[in-house]
Formats: C-alpha cells, structure tokens, sequence
C-alpha cells in the first residue's frame, strides 16, 4: 500500500505547489474512517481510494482531485457526512464527494431499461464539476483491475455496465487508454473464450513475426532521419478488445483482419506531421479510403491525428498514426490532459477554462445544461449520441417521459413499454402530432401519443410487428384471452340456436353434469369448445336430451381450415389454424357467403342498418344475440354503443373474389338546392357513375333546399368517392357525405 508521503511526493512532482497538508489530511481521515473494513480480495479497504488517488496522480490531477479520490467512498460506506467533509476539507471538495455518492447509488439498479435514466443521472451528478466524472471513472478503472476478486455471478453485470456506460463515456471524453483498459478488462469477463482465442492468436502471430514490430520501428526511423526528422516510433498490437469488435463489424474472421499492427509517430510539430505523411506515402503504396486527417478536423473528443493504412516492407497492412506530442498527450488523456495543459502546474484549477479548448468539454457542457434546463427532447438525444445508445431508440410520451427502446421497435412497443393497459387498448398513434401507422419504424426523438379504445384487443399479427419482448408476451396473452371470450360468445350462441330448434331451453349450469364426458373442466371451456368448432352443438344436444332430433343443425359450427391457407395472423385460433365461416342469407339454407371471413355459419349477417359498409372500409363485426352479426365500418359512430362490450366484437375483412364482383349497400346524405330539376341532376349523376339508388328518401324539405338520404349500391369504397366527388361538382349540391362511414 501507497505511504502517505508517497502520494505527496507522486503529486509534486507534477505540481511544485501541492497542498501537502490537504493530502495528509485527506490521507489519514479516509484511512481511519474506513478503518478495519476489508475489500472482497481481503486488502484493507482504504488501498481502494488510495489507488484510485494514484490513478489520478497519472493524469497530473489537482490536489482536490485527488483528495476526492481519497475521500470518494467515505459517505457511502462509513459513518463520514458531507457536513463533517465540508467542515474539514472545505465545501469544494465536500460537493464533489457528495457527487460521487449520488453517483455510486445509482449504480446498484443499472438495469437495460434504466440505463437511459441512469446515465441522464450519471451527467446531473457530475453537472457542477468534471472532476466528479473523473474520480469516478478512476474508481470504475481499479474496481475493473480487481474484479476478479468479486464473487463470479457479480463479475458479468459490472462489466456490462462499465462496457455500456463508463467506456463509452471516457471515450467521448477523449480519454481513450482508460477507454480501453475498462474494454479489455469487461471483453474478458463477459467473453471470455473469445478473449482466450483471439490473445492466443495474437501470441502465434507474434512469434511468426516475431521482430516485425522492431523491424518496421527502425525502417521507419531511419527514414524520417533521412530527411531530417526528428520523430518517436512505437509500435504495438491492437488491444483484443478492438480486434473483437473489428471482427464483429466487419463480419471477418482474425485471419482476414490485416491491420492487426499500429505504429505512432510522434513529432513536434503540426508541419513535421504532414512531412512524415509524405515520406511514408513515397515509401510504402498507402490503402485507398484509409487516410484520414483529424488534426484539420478534430473528432469531437478533441482527438487529433493523421490516419493512414499501407502496404508496409513484408507486405504486410499497418496503420499509422502521426500527431505531435501536444495532440498525443490529449488523445490519450482527453479532458485530464486538457486541465493540465491549460492550467500548467498550478493547483485548485478552474474548470470552466476547459469550455474555451476542449470540444468533449464543451459537449458534456451543452448537454448537462440542456439536461437541467428541460430543453427539447430532440436536441439532447441528438447531443448524447453516445456509443451505447447506438442501438437503442428513445422516443417520448406527450408529457415528456422517456421512453427507451430497441432499434426497429414500433409504436406498438412503445405503448406496451409505457404500460400494458395502453398497449391493450392501443388503436392508433400519433408521431410528433401526425397520426402514423402502427408498423412504422420510431426514430430517436419522436414524441409518440397513442391512440386507445377500450373495445380494442391486439390483433395476434401484433406479435410479429412488435420487437420488445414485453410487447410480444402481453400480445399472446391479450390474444388468447380474447379468443377464448369471443369463442365464448359464438359458442353460446350456437348452442342457444340448436337448442331452440329443438324446442328446449339452453342454460349454462345443466352442462355441468356432462363435463367429463366432454373433457372440460368448466362450462365455459365447453362452450369455448362448440364456439371453436372442437365440439358440434348436436353432440351436445344429444348429450342432454338423447331423443333430441339434431337434424338440419351443422356438425360444426365452424370450419378450420388446415394451416397454411389462412392468411396472415388472422383471427388465428392456435399454431396455424385460422377460422373461416361461412353465412347462410336469412331464411335461406343455401349457404351464400358474403365475402367477409371471419364470420360463423350459423348466424345471420347483415351490414350496418345506418350507412353500410363497403369493401375498403375496415371492418368489425358485432355479434348480436338476436340479429347475429352485423358489419359495421370501423370509424362508424353506431360503434361506440359497444366500446365496453369487447366480447362481442369479431375480428372480420373482406374476402373479395376479384373474377365475381359485388354490390354493397352505402347511404349519403345530399343537400340541394330546391329548383326544377335538381333531383334528376343527382340521380344522373348517380347513374352515369354506374351507382344504383336502392332508396331515396326526403328528409327535409325546405323552400330554398332539399336534404335526401339515399341508399346506394357500390362497388367499393373508391366507387363511392367517386359518386360523391361528382355529385359535389354540380351547383345545385351544397353538401353530399356518407352515413355513418
Ligand atoms: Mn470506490
């Protein structure tokens, strides 16, 4: 374990003006506060802080940094207080402190949903001072370095989150070695056989090239030299961490990643950078679109350098990488780099300096303040556009909850992600106020409103739209539980009708006594059967009363066809099995279908009494005890009489046999003009759109106008429209509309 003086030392070497009496200070209170406590490897506890200082000495931090360090656990873990802390070390460092605490609760629910909220908390928590973020991820730094003294089923969730969270961050803050140490550490946690082989691979390489690194080194070198520049080379392998991930992206395997070798050249200055980008691309053919100059253009980390990727002396690939010594010292320390460099070697540094010169400052800047100011949605996404949210989505409810989601998730993922009841009862939705289909694909940022009836059951076709498992399990359950109400339905109603052909009284509790016989458990299952189709009415009227004369009355009620003929997800009964009924026309046995599916055999059907309905129309079917089925458009207003009974709401469409087109019943309502020949205007125009009037009635009759209804025989929905579209265009019409359509 570090000594006291040390740590001072280690800091004044850096900072000629350091605050010993601060650091002893800090160094003794933090020691015996955490006094007998223990780390899982059995050290005493207080070597954790006191690494976490060293660490910090590392990036040349100031002496309140490194105090913090010291003092980082101290709330949290023993009986300290930030009031105690603020007495001794003075408010600065009590408040940074105090960050780290909020910070350190957070991470004991790091769940996949909460990570969007977690992190909107990880930036609160370091608003006021960056030097929060940077103890912090310190701390995470030696928590990763001794992990595997956690017990195992700890080990994957901490790597997780420090691989989703903490790398990402320090590399958006440009601090990119302690980016890829959290990586490598996590890689070999959470993969471990990958990260067996892919270092296993690297070790063969290494001893089949084994001077290649050298060789390359000195021809280099003695290039540069040629031409009089003074510059340091260093070569190394690729970190296993970044091997993996280019194996990933790229879908190759280890052989075929040919840049597994990167050299860095160092220079003084900005000119000598491009000198050495000459010498190289004269020397060696360079790889075509692998160029690239971040010192024109800084990445938005404040990382600055010249990539470029050639065929180097043994025909192998190498990348190279060329800055000066200033930018190295940034790209690899990111912002620490940046508060020392600004600052020199003074301590108690002020951090706002950093806005002027650090682009990742800046960022973290915006976006805290974006963050406390509840600025619009959008722009905060589109500022923390960090690695780990690459493959999620983050939409919005009306009132400004976040919601998160994967990539590719729908609307209807949404509303089941903000409550089960809403994806339920979800009938529509509304996309940054436009009213959207539900299949569309959300985009960061939307703001989603969904559209409810509570007679709404989630088609099962849902199930394949949806991505999120919530989503998809809520949908089979919904679906289940409706089919069996609405086969409940059917099912009762089939078994009234045969009873009454047979001149006796359907009552639910006298199938009790046959509930074996049919084996079912309840009367309700048995009834669910014969509306299924698995158990025919006559059975069960013979059952009963076995002189019954069950004649005329079907065997089944419905009739299943075999999987594969039905279409897509359509009021599917179970794996693969839909349902197609077919419809005698009242009084006539005969059995002449409308073309709707969905529908029972044994029940009389019949469009909707106010208005129709026409092939384009989306359709229910209401199941009524005396009149059957009825279709109705969906946008009909007659619909709402039924919003609270959803069991006798049937899932129906059309089912139009193109070769034998029919007519259906629509009704408009015109207003006209009162003048000789208006009536016959409309009837010609009518008739010349090949409409046929069924009725025509008067319903008012003014001096200066008519209004008629007029019940009407269409083709489809876009006949009608036409029909209307004309009928609007003559002078004499003030106003044609459909009935309830
Ligand atoms: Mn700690």
């Amino acid at each position: 374990m570090m000594r006291q003086y040390e740590l001072v030392e280690r800091v004044s070497r850096y900072n000629p003006n350091t605050d010993e009496a601060l650091l002893n200070k800090a160094y003794v209170y933090a020691m015996q506060k955490h006094g007998s406590q223990t780390r899982a490897s059995g050290d005493p506890y207080f070597s954790h802080p006191l690494e976490v200082a060293a660490i910090l000495t590392d990036m040349k931090l100031d002496d309140a940094t490194v105090a913090v360090a010291l003092l980082h656990d101290t709330i949290e873990d023993t009986d300290a207080t930030r009031a105690e802390i603020d007495k001794l070390f003075g408010e600065e460092i009590g408040k940074l402190v105090d960050g780290l605490t909020k910070i350190k609760r957070l991470d004991l629910e790091s769940r996949k949903a909460k990570q969007a909220e977690n992190f909107r908390k990880l930036l609160l928590a370091i608003a006021d001072d960056v030097r929060v973020l940077l103890v912090k991820l310190a701390d995470r730094l030696h928590n990763m370095r001794t992990l595997h003294h956690m017990p195992e089923h700890k080990r994957g969730r901490i790597a997780e989150e420090t691989m989703e969270i903490y790398a990402p961050l320090a590399g958006r803050m440009g601090m990119q070695e302690v980016r890829e140490e959290l990586e490598d550490i996590s890689f070999e946690t959470l993969y471990p056989e990958a990260f067996e082989t892919i270092k296993e691979r690297l070790g063969q390489l290494r001893e089949k090239n084994q001077s290649l690194i050298a060789d390359i080194e000195t021809d280099l070198q003695e290039r540069l030299a040629a031409r009089g520049i003074t510059a340091e080379v260093s070569g190394r392998e690729k970190r296993p961490y970044s091997i993996f991930r280019k194996m990933q992206q790229k879908s190759l395997g280890f052989e075929q990643l040919s840049d597994i070798y990167g050299f860095r050249i160092i220079v003084t200055t900005v000119e000598a950078c491009y000198r050495v980008l000459g010498v190289v691309h004269t020397a060696w053919p360079c790889v075509p679109g692998r160029f690239k100059d971040y010192i024109s253009t800084p990445k938005q980390n404040d990382y600055r350098s010249i990539h470029t990727t050639v065929v180097g002396p043994k025909r192998q690939r190498v990348e190279l990488q060329v800055r000066t010594y200033a930018m190295h010292r940034i790209n690899e320390n990111g912002i620490a780099a940046h508060a020392l460099y600004k600052d020199g070697v003074t301590g108690g540094r002020d951090i706002s300096q950093l806005s002027t010169d650090s682009r990742a400052y800046a960022w973290l800047r915006s976006t805290i303040d974006m963050l406390s100011q509840g600025d619009t949605p959008e722009e905060f996404l589109e500022h923390t556009k960090l690695e780990l949210f690459h493959d999620q989505v983050f939409c919005f409810t009306p009132k400004g909850r976040l919601i998160a989601l994967p990539k590719g998730a729908t609307p209807i993922d949404f509303a089941y992600a903000v409550h089960t009841d809403i994806g339920n009862t979800c009938v529509g939705c509304k996309v940054n106020g436009h009213i959207t289909s539900l299949v569309t694909e959300l985009n960061n940022g939307d703001e989603v409103e969904v559209v409810r009836s509570q007679a709404q059951t989630p088609p099962p076709a849902w199930e394949n739209i949806a991505v999120t498992g919530k989503a998809r399990a809520a949908i089979r359950r919904a679906t289940r539980a409706s089919a069996k109400k609405q086969y409940g339905g059917l099912g009762k109603h089939i078994l009234e009708r045969a009873f009454e052909r047979c001149e006796k009284h359907f009552v639910e509790a006298e199938l009790e006594p046959y509930l074996a016989h049919f084996d079912k458990e309840t009367t309700q299952d048995l009834i669910v059967a014969v509306g299924r189709g698995e158990v025919s009415a006559s059975s069960v009227l013979t059952t009963l009363y076995p002189d019954a004369e069950t004649d005329g009355i079907a065997e089944r009620a419905v009739e299943v066809l075999p999987a594969g003929s039905a279409s897509e997800g359509w009021f599917e009964v179970s794996e693969g099995a839909s349902v197609k009924f077919k419809i005698p026309e009242a009084g006539n046995e005969s059995a002449n279908s409308l073309p709707i599916r969905g529908l029972t055999n044994s029940l009389p059907v019949r469009f909707a009494p106010n208005g129709g309905a026409v092939p384009g129309d989306r359709i229910v079917g209401i199941l009524s005890p005396d009149v059957g089925i009825t279709i109705y458009p969906i946008q009909s207003p007659d619909l709402k009489e039924f919003d609270d009974q959803p069991d006798r709401w049937l899932d129906v469409r059309w089912d139009i046999d193109p070769d034998a087109p029919e007519r259906f019943p629509a009704q408009i309502s015109v207003f006209a003009v009162n003048e000789p020949g208006s009536l016959a205007t409309i009837t010609k125009v009518i008739s010349d759109c090949s409409g046929n009037i069924d009725n025509l009635k008067m319903i008012r009759q003014a001096s200066d106008f008519h209004e008629m209804l007029i019940d009407l025989e269409v083709w489809d929905l876009k006949h009608l429209n036409r029909i209307l579209n004309h009928l609007r265009s003559k002078p004499n019409v003030s106003k044609a509309v459909r009935v309830n359509g």
